[in-house]
């Protein structure tokens, strides 16, 4: 076990993409670490096995350890740690700290709704990623989450204390008109980044209905950055 960290033999993570990933971390190759468990329920969501918390076994330290070990023959400079929601997990600063103590950069995931283990793990976040689903009104309806005054918070302690970031959307044509893209743009004002992104159909998606809807058309991203840049400092589409 390594002794700078763990309180118990497990970290928060408990699956891995066995290849690094160029398009993860901005800038750096990276390894990705997935986290079980998920508060929201976005019909769209393109990890669904992992959005029930069913307490199964995480990967131990000695694990870690010996994925670390391969990180650096494969020149992998950084860890991304995504969900799920990754900050449901106790061992969540355990498990970054593990990380950066081993000299890797140290991107999260996050969906938003939990403030105060956002801001509990910064010290060991080199890069957040936050979800903006929708105006703060239509949580409730789009992703299931009523607890929307956290979500303002996380956006204000990223914009605030994070070392570096982004804001991400996942476009919907057929939800996000005009109104609520203007109301998401307004929600994280004064941004270093925001980003908006396709939306992928897919036979697994969680609802039925989103499983046949058209991927956004390139068209649509490039209008959504078009009414998003004027409020925030970069807009882009990826
Ligand atoms: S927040 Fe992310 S992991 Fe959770 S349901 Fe939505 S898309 Fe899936």
């Amino acid at each position: 076990m390594n002794s700078s960290c763990p309180d118990t033999d497990y970290s928060a993570v408990y699956a891995r993409r066995t290849q690094p990933t160029l398009v993860d971390y901005p800038g750096k190759m990276a390894a990705l670490f997935f986290t079980r468990g998920c508060n929201f329920r976005c019909g769209y969501c393109h990890n669904p096995d992992l959005l029930e918390n069913c307490g199964g076994i995480t990967y131990t330290w000695e694990q870690l350890e010996a994925f670390c070990h391969d990180f650096r023959r494969n020149w992998v400079e950084a860890v991304t740690i995504t969900g799920g929601e990754p900050t449901l997990q106790p061992q969540l600063g355990a498990t970054m700290r593990f990380f950066r103590d081993h000299g890797f950069a140290v991107k999260l995931d996050s969906n938003g709704s939990r403030p105060e283990v956002l801001e509990e793990v910064l010290p060991w976040t080199d890069y957040v990623a936050m979800d903006i689903k929708c105006s703060l009104e239509k949580y409730p309806e789009f992703v299931g989450f009523r607890q929307t005054d956290n979500i303002t918070r996380s956006i204000e302690i990223i914009k605030t204390k994070a070392r570096d970031y982004e804001f991400r959307l996942t476009l919907v044509e057929d939800f996000h008109c005009e109104q609520e893209i203007l109301a998401c743009a307004k929600l994280v004002a004064g941004a270093k980044l925001l980003i908006f992104q396709p939306f992928l159909p897919h036979e697994n998606l969680p609802e039925e209905r989103y499983r046949t809807l058209p991927r956004t058309r390139p068209s649509a991203l490039a209008d959504a950055v078009r009414l998003a840049a004027p409020f925030v400092q970069q807009c882009i589409a990826r």
